[in-house]
């Protein structure tokens, strides 16, 4: 893992009553781990280029952002264009490594976990039961607001808080992706992120996230080394 990770957080607790649970006991700093789909839990999915060339959009700005704000018969052109690129690159697209095994990891751990991404509904459901992905919670682009606005994240948060979850907070999630909208999101929610980078070199914007790893099976690590604040 590259990066860097907070240190260990001593409990305040007075000294007798500490020695006992030395070494760290087993708890954890994450009840919740949120992750991306396009680029983290699979390789890049989709050619941006391509759809923003063909619905006519310029280089700057995001392609949802941009099509929210077209005239309704242009915004349904649009749309077509991208459900289109988004299903094709569904039938096709590979995991990242390790991506079933730290599902199957956090599960084994009592961490909860969900997807959150912006892609349709239709596209995210044809990957996850291509590849028999299992998660505890599905946020898609017809889950409003959007990425990286921060109730992208605390809406799956308060899911967790109001279905038997125990009341998570923002410190006690971890958001996992590829991109600066993962960043901004988990960092405007209060939460922590895991910035997967699988190839060099480190984008620009690789020193706004908490952790920086090179492998999905880093994320692991991060949630077995780093115990519970008090
Ligand atoms: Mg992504």
């Amino acid at each position: 893992m590259i990066g860097y990770q907070r240190d260990f957080v001593s409990p305040c607790v007075p000294f007798a009553i500490r020695m006992p649970l030395m070494p760290p006991f087993p708890a954890r700093q994450y009840d919740l781990v949120i992750f991306d789909m396009d680029g983290t839990l699979t390789e890049e999915l989709l050619d941006f280029d391509a759809i923003r060339r063909d619905i006519g959009l310029p280089g700057e700005g995001g392609i949802l952002e941009h099509i929210t704000r077209m005239a309704p018969p242009e915004r349904d052109r649009a749309n077509a264009i991208l459900d289109r690129h988004e299903l094709d690159a569904a039938d096709t697209c590979v995991l990242h490594e390790g991506a079933v095994e730290i599902l199957a990891a956090l599960r084994s751990r009592g961490i909860h976990t969900a997807l959150l991404t912006r892609n349709s509904d239709r596209c995210a459901q044809r990957i996850l039961s291509r590849h028999k992905l299992e998660l505890d919670f599905v946020a898609t682009r017809e889950h409003l607001p959007h990425k990286p606005h921060p109730d992208s994240v605390l809406n799956i948060i308060r899911h967790f808080s109001t279905e038997g979850g125990g009341g998570i907070s923002p410190g006690q999630t971890l958001v996992v992706g590829d991109y600066l909208y993962d960043l901004q999101a988990a960092a405007a929610a209060g939460a922590d992120c895991a910035l997967l980078c699988v190839k060099e070199p480190l984008p620009s914007f690789a020193s706004q996230a908490t952790y920086t790893v090179r492998a999905l099976g880093e994320i692991l690590a991060i949630v077995d080394s780093v115990p519970r604040s008090p």
